[in-house]
């Protein structure tokens, strides 16, 4: 479980992110959608520890973790950008966590040939990543984060450079991946299709705060404010 209580930040006199309190499952997908500049990825990086909030806790699976390094919080997170390393190979991306995680050479090469198989990558284990496609990297990103079966990954617009047909696609594997994994999910987009597939519950944010919490039906049947049902695209 995720577990947000009073959780804020502040960049100089700005509020960001007014103090949020949010409880997320074991197992359970949740997506944040809002509008740009609402707080989201700064919630993201708040839990994920790339962020030093100005107020507030946030423990994971019962430990508090809030002065815990990124790498000792049992999470990964998939960026926008994903971020790959130019001079590595697609399987030393893929390796770089347990590499770093001094696992033994044997047991890195059984755990990124798996990884690899799951995603469709194995064909393009010893490409370098300027030689591959934006839906490529993406999943090599994924299979980065997902290599040291994280109990929490966090997804920060994941599917964003890709084109229709390959975020209906990735939209697939996500659902396959959440099962085969049993993660915790926490997942931004602005795309409302994707968070009325993929969520168990919804969370929207706007200007900072979180305007309204709940299941995707609940949330387009029953919008609380006009900034819910604009980011649900309910008919309010
Ligand atoms: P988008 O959908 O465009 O990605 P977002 O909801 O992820 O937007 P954030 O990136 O969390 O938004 O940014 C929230 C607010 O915080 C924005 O107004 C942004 O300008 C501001 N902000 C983010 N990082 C910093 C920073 N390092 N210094 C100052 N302001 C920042
Ligand atoms: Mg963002």
């Amino acid at each position: 479980s995720v577990e947000i209580t009073g959780l804020a930040k502040r960049f100089g006199p700005d509020e960001v992110l007014a103090p949020t309190d949010l409880s997320v499952e074991d197992g359970e997908f949740v997506v944040i959608v809002g509008p740009s500049g609402c707080g989201k990825s700064t919630l993201l990086r708040l839990i994920a520890g790339l962020e030093v909030p100005s107020a507030g806790r946030v423990a994971i699976g019962g430990r508090d973790v809030t002065n815990a390094a990124p790498a000792d919080r049992g999470l990964a997170m998939v960026f926008q950008s994903y971020a790959l390393y130019p001079h590595l190979t697609v399987a030393e991306n893929i390796g770089f966590p347990l590499k770093v995680a001094g696992r033994p050479r044997a047991e890195v090469a059984a755990r990124v040939a798996a990884v690899a198989a799951s995603l469709d990558l194995t064909p393009l284990l010893g490409r370098r990543p300027r030689a591959l496609s934006g839906g490529q990297r993406q999943r090599v990103s994924i299979a980065r984060a997902v290599v040291r079966e994280p109990q929490v990954l966090l997804l920060d617009e994941p599917l964003s450079n890709l084109d229709a047909e390959l975020r209906v696609r990735m939209r697939h594997e996500f659902a396959r991946l959440h099962g085969q994994l049993g993660a915790t999910m926490i997942y931004v987009t602005h795309d409302q299709l994707e968070a009325m597939t993929l969520a168990n519950r919804i969370v929207v944010m706007s200007a900072g705060r979180v305007e309204q919490v709940g299941a995707p039906i609940d949330l387009y049947d029953r919008p609380a404010t006009l900034a819910v049902a604009r980011a649900i695209g309910s008919p309010g």
